[in-house]
């Protein structure tokens, strides 16, 4: 019989195992405090007997990530940590200092299939989904290596959390587990490149959170030169299904734009994206191309006037700081391998 991963359960399923082991319920939350501490095995649970340890250790395994690299920004104290897992795969996330407290940045997938022309992350491809158990780990050893109080987090690092659907709403659930971390809907942001059956199922679960879309161009012909899945959901379906998801959950969706110079950058392309944004109540957020290695995209140097056309059709545009540069963790340079 092989193992199954027990930080990857929730309390009343870890109920149901130990019913059918014959233990009492009660353990099922015993269990699941330790494992959210990131207790590293069954021995380290005080609180449990030995025999029962032993059953535990038969049946389950715990993923505990290794720190295969730590760097540390001297511009900003930004953390990005290089985990390896269980099967050998390496993923990066990064901790991040804001006034609003600290938050980690996750990736959801090793590699990513979607290929966008600026981003280091799908070099490679897609080698498989992140469990819900190894996306918690980001959150909870940053926690502890770091010694930071984590309260905010952003899945924004590596993949596309919607292509992993199942498993992310999986993490959010423990994240947000009143008997876990317990952080708050309101405290995670979900980014995606835009898959607008995923956003109508995502729309669904009515949670709190805040979703991002990765729009990064106002019509569909640029797009498609930035973006591969543009192929598959021109820019008029993925809108839709923002518009479904407010309608739905009235949370306000954010749209993210990298600034390239002379892709998207000219005036006529800001009143477009003025108007996509003003027909879902969408917040902007501008990002300034982060350099990635062998591409030949430039950052915009027009972005101050773009803010204006956007402000002049009364958008609302904040631009995002530019966090960790020194150390590649900022958006779009993170990536699976230890390379460089
Ligand atoms: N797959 C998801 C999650 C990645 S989030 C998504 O597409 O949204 C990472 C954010 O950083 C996305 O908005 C992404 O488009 C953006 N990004 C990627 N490469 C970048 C770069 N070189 N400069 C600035 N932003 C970048």
């Amino acid at each position: 019989m092989s193992k199954s991963d027990i930080k990857s359960m929730l309390p009343t399923e870890l109920e149901a195992s130990l019913a059918e082991m014959g233990e009492p319920s009660y353990r099922a939350g015993q269990i699941f405090t330790w494992l959210m501490r990131g207790a590293p095995d069954f021995a380290s649970m005080t609180n449990i007997g030995k025999s029962l340890q032993q059953k535990l250790d038969e049946r389950f395994y715990i993923t505990v990530p290794e720190i295969l690299r730590k760097q540390v920004s001297k511009e900003d104290g930004t953390i990005k940590y290089l985990w390896k897992l269980r099967d050998g795969s390496a993923i990066e996330s990064v901790l991040m200092r804001y006034k609003h407290g600290n938050t980690v940045c996750v990736s959801s997938q090793v590699g990513c299939r979607m290929n966008c022309a600026f981003c280091a992350s799908a070099h490679g491809g897609l080698i498989r989904n992140l469990t819900a158990s190894e996306i918690l780990d980001q959150v909870l050893f940053s926690e502890k290596d770091s010694g930071s109080k984590i309260s905010n987090i952003v899945l924004m690092g590596i993949g596309e959390p919607l292509d992993n659907f199942d498993n992310v709403m999986k993490f959010l659930e423990l994240v947000n587990h009143p008997d876990g971390m317990n952080i708050g809907m309101r405290h995670i942001s979900l980014s995606t490149c835009g898959l607008p059956d995923k956003i109508d199922k995502l729309a669904d679960y009515n949670l709190q959170l805040t979703l991002s879309l990765s729009l990064h161009a106002p019509d569909d012909k640029t797009r498609l030169e930035l973006m591969p899945v543009g192929r598959r959901y021109p820019i008029r379906e993925v809108i839709d299904a923002c518009r479904r998801y407010y309608e739905k959950t009235g949370r306000r969706i954010s749209i993210e734009y990298a600034m390239i110079d002379r892709v998207n950058d000219s005036d006529e392309q800001a009143e477009m994206l003025a108007d996509i944004a003003h027909s879902i109540s969408a917040h902007i957020n501008l990002i300034p191309l982060n350099n990635v290695e062998g591409s030949p995209l430039k950052p915009s140097r027009r972005i101050n006037q773009f803010i204006k056309t956007l402000e002049g059709k009364g958008a609302n545009v904040t631009v995002r700081r530019r966090l960790g540069g020194d150390i590649e963790a900022a958006c779009g340079q993170l990536r699976k391998k230890v390379t460089g």
